[in-house]
C-alpha cells in the first residue's frame, strides 16, 4: 500500500503552496523588517499545516482506526484454526472462511446461499435446536457442544459460538458461528478413559471397571431376583514361566490365556484382568451352584492343554474361586474378596481344582458334580427303576390308576430316593432323557396290564417343569405313545403347579397340543405353588391332586383342614376330577371321601413298589387285600 497517494499529494502540494505564500507576504508586507511576533507565527502555522498534512496523510494511506480493526479482524478470520460461517438474518450462508472449509470438507459455492441446518447430524433431538435458538432470542448469543456432519457424511463434535449481529438500528442482521473441531480432543477423552478402565496388554477391563461392572450386575440381579457368580481365576505355573523364559513369553502367554477364556465368554459374562495371572469372570444371571462350577470346569479345562509360546510347550492350568450372589455376599466388593478367598483355598487343596467360599457349598457342588456323572452312566448301564403306586376310588375303594416314580438302583448307595437325584438332573438336563425312558417305560407297562386283563383308567407319569417349557414335549410324548402302541387316554402327565404358573403362555400352548393328542393332565403338589385362578380356570386340566402336606393334618388340623376343603370346593366348581395324595391313615381317607375328594393314593392303600398291588373293588379303602400281583416289564 503506497504512504502517499492522490489526496496525500494534494496535502503536500497545499503545504508548499501555503508557505510560499507565508514567505512573499512577509516580504512584501513588512519590507523594513519582519515584526518580533512574526517568527512565533510561523512556527504556529508550520505546525498547523504540519498537523494537517500528517492526518490527511495518514488517511490517504488507509489507516483509520475502523480500517485498521476490519485489516485485522480479516486476517484473524482467514487464518484462524476454528471455522467461521455468516448467515442473514434469513439464515443463509453469506460467508465462510477457510477453516470452515477445512473442517466441513465442503467448498465455498458448495455453501454459499445454504441453511446450516445442511449440516445437521440426526444427534440432537428437535428440542435442542429450539433451546438453542431461545437461548440467541434472549441473549444474542449461544455457545455449546453440537455434533454435525462433515460433506463425508461423517458426524463429528464441535464446539461453537453463535453471535446475534444487529445493524444501527438495532435489528438483527446477521448470525456469526465459530466452531471448533473437538472430536481429536473427545477421541483423546475416550483413550484416556480406557486406558484408566483396561488393563493395556490384553485389552481386558481392569479391577476398577471391573468393580464398576461387578456393581452394576448385582444391582440388576436384586431387582430382577436373580443370582450371579464371580469367579476368581489363577493361572497356576505363570510365574515359572515369567522366571524362567522371562517377560516377554509371560505376557505373550497372558494375551494367548485370554483368548481361550474369550472363546468361553458369552452375553452375561465379564473378563476382566485384575493384575498379575489373576482373572475374575462374572456370571450374570447365575442362580445355581451348579452353574456357577461347571463354568469353573470349563475355565480350568480351556486352559489345560499346553500353549505353545515362542517355540516353547507351556504347561499352566488354572485354580478357580467361586462366590455367588445373594448367598455368599452382597455387594460387589464384598464377592471379589469372598472369591479370593475362595481362591486362596482352591490352590491349598492343590492346583488345577477349584474351591466355593463356603466349605459345606464346595463338598455339596462336588457332590454334585459327581452324581451328575454318575446319572450318565447310570441311564447307560439301566440301573433307573420305576417304581408304580396304587392310586383308588375313595368312594368304592376300587383300584383305578396307578403313579410312575423314578428310583435309581446304585451300585454301590442302593435304592437312591427322586428327591436326591432328580433336582441335580434338573439342573444338567438329563432330566429329558430321564423322564423320557419313565414315560416309556410307564406306557410299556400299562399296555401289559391290559393284555394281562387287569384295566386301570389311567397310568400317571411326572413331567418337569423344565419340560413342560420345552415345545419338544409334545412330539416326545407322541412318539411315546405310537411306540408303545398305548391309547392316548390312558395316559395321564403331572406337571407341578409352578410349571404351569411361571410361564403360563408356553405351558397353556403345551397343554392344549398334548390335549389334543388326547392325554389327561393332572396339576401335582396344588397349593404349595402360587396359583392364579384366572390362568387356573383357562388351563385344559382334568385334575388336581391335593399336596400329601394338607392331608398329613386331616383330619385334626383346622388350617390343613380348611385348605383341603377350600381345594376341593375350586376344584368341583371348575369341573375337575379332585385326587387326595399321602393318604398314610383310614381317617384321612373317610374324611376326604367325606368331603368329595374322588382319587387318593397313599401309604394306607399301597407304597411305590416294582410291583404293583392291585386291590380291585374294596368297598372301603384299606380294608380289602391285594389281590393280584403284576410284573413289572
Ligand atoms: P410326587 O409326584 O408328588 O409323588 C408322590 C411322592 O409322595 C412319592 O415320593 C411317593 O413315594 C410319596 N408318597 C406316596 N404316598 C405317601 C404317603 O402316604 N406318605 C408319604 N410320606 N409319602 C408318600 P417319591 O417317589 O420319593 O417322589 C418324590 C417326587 O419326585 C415326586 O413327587 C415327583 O415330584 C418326583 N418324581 C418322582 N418320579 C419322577 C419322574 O419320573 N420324573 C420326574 N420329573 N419327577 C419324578
Ligand atoms: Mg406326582
Ligand atoms: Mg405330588
Amino acid at each position: 500500500m503506497p504512504v502517499f497517494n492522490r489526496s496525500g499529494l494534494r496535502a503536500a502540494v497545499s503545504y508548499v503552496a501555503a508557505s510560499l505564500a507565508w514567505s512573499w507576504a512577509v516580504t512584501h508586507l513588512y519590507p523594513s523588517g519582519v515584526p518580533p511576533y512574526c517568527p512565533a507565527l510561523w512556527v504556529l502555522a508550520s505546525a498547523g499545516l504540519l498537523y494537517h498534512c500528517r492526518n490527511r496523510q495518514l488517511s490517504a494511506a488507509g489507516v483509520s482506526p475502523d480500517l485498521t480493526r476490519l485489516r485485522l479482524a480479516t486476517a484473524v478470520y482467514d487464518n484462524t484454526l476454528e471455522g467461521v460461517l455468516v448467515t442473514d438474518r434469513q439464515g443463509r450462508i453469506v460467508h465462510v472462511n477457510p477453516a470452515f472449509i477445512d473442517i466441513t470438507g465442503y467448498s465455498i459455492e458448495q455453501v454459499l446461499g445454504q441453511n446450516p441446518n445442511t449440516f445437521k447430524s440426526g444427534h440432537h433431538p428437535a428440542e435442542f435446536y429450539r433451546q438453542m435458538f431461545d437461548t440467541l432470542a434472549q441473549k444474542d448469543k449461544w455457545s455449546g457442544e453440537i455434533w454435525n456432519r462433515r460433506k463425508s457424511g461423517e458426524v463429528y463434535p464441535q464446539w461453537q459460538t453463535i453471535q446475534v449481529i444487529r445493524d444501527d438500528q438495532g435489528e438483527l442482521s446477521h448470525y456469526v458461528a465459530v466452531f471448533s473441531d473437538i472430536s481429536a480432543i473427545r477421541r483423546s477423552e475416550q483413550e484416556l478413559t480406557r486406558l484408566a478402565h483396561h488393563d493395556p496388554l490384553t485389552g481386558l477391563p481392569n479391577r476398577l471397571l471391573f468393580s464398576a461392572l461387578a456393581e452394576q450386575a448385582l444391582s440388576s440381579a436384586r431387582t430382577a431376583r436373580q443370582g450371579c457368580a464371580l469367579l476368581m481365576i489363577d493361572l497356576d505355573w505363570f510365574q515359572q514361566v515369567n522366571d524362567g523364559f522371562g517377560h516377554a513369553t509371560g505376557d505373550l502367554l497372558l494375551k494367548t490365556v485370554v483368548r481361550r477364556l474369550q472363546n468361553l465368554c458369552a452375553p452375561g459374562l465379564t473378563l476382566a484382568r485384575l493384575g498379575g495371572d489373576e482373572f475374575a469372570l462374572l456370571a450374570e444371571d447365575c442362580f445355581t451352584l451348579n452353574q456357577a462350577t461347571s463354568l469353573a470346569q470349563r475355565i480350568m479345562g480351556v486352559l489345560k492343554p499346553a500353549f505353545q509360546v515362542q517355540g516353547h510347550t507351556l504347561l499352566i492350568g488354572a485354580s478357580v474361586g467361586i462366590s455367588l450372589f445373594p448367598h455368599d455376599a452382597d455387594n460387589a466388593e464384598q464377592l471379589l474378596r469372598n472369591a479370593d478367598s475362595a481362591l486362596f483355598k482352591a490352590k491349598g487343596k492343590g492346583r488345577g481344582g477349584y474351591a466355593l467360599y463356603t466349605e459345606e457349598l464346595t463338598a455339596h457342588a462336588q457332590q454334585r458334580v459327581e452324581i451328575t456323572a454318575q446319572l450318565r452312566d447310570a441311564l447307560e448301564q439301566n440301573q433307573l427303576r420305576v417304581y408304580y403306586q396304587p392310586v383308588h376310588d375313595l368312594a368304592s375303594g376300587r383300584l383305578v390308576g396307578a403313579e410312575a416314580l423314578v428310583r435309581w438302583q446304585h451300585p454301590l448307595r442302593g435304592l437312591v430316593p427322586p428327591a436326591e437325584f432328580i433336582p441335580i438332573a434338573e439342573q444338567s438336563g438329563l432330566i429329558a432323557e430321564i423322564d423320557a425312558w419313565v414315560m416309556t417305560q410307564a406306557c410299556w407297562q400299562m399296555v401289559a396290564w391290559q393284555q394281562a386283563g387287569q384295566s386301570l383308567d389311567f397310568i400317571a407319569v411326572n413331567v418337569s417343569s423344565r419340560l413342560f417349557g420345552q415345545s419338544t414335549l409334545f412330539a416326545q410324548v407322541a412318539a411315546v405313545l405310537s411306540a408303545t402302541g398305548l391309547e392316548p387316554a390312558l395316559l395321564e402327565l403331572e406337571v407341578t403347579e409352578s410349571a404351569v404358573m411361571n410361564e403360563p403362555d408356553a405351558a397353556l400352548e403345551q397343554m392344549h397340543r398334548l390335549r389334543e393328542l388326547g392325554i389327561r393332565l393332572a396339576i401335582d403338589d396344588f397349593g404349595t405353588g402360587y396359583s392364579s385362578l384366572l390362568r387356573l380356570k383357562r388351563l385344559p386340566v382334568h385334575k388336581l391332586k391335593i399336596d400329601q402336606g394338607f392331608v398329613a393334618g386331616l383330619p385334626g388340623d383346622d388350617d390343613d383342614v380348611a385348605i383341603t376343603l377350600a381345594i376341593i370346593a375350586l376344584a368341583r366348581s371348575m369341573g375337575l376330577q379332585v385326587h387326595a395324595e399321602g393318604i398314610e391313615e383310614e381317617a384321612q381317607a373317610r374324611f376326604l371321601h367325606r368331603h368329595g375328594c374322588e382319587l387318593g393314593q397313599g401309604y394306607w392303600y399301597g407304597r411305590p413298589a416294582p410291583l404293583l398291588n392291585v386291590a380291585i373293588n374294596s368297598v372301603l379303602p384299606g380294608t380289602v387285600q391285594p389281590k393280584a400281583k403284576i410284573p413289572v416289564i
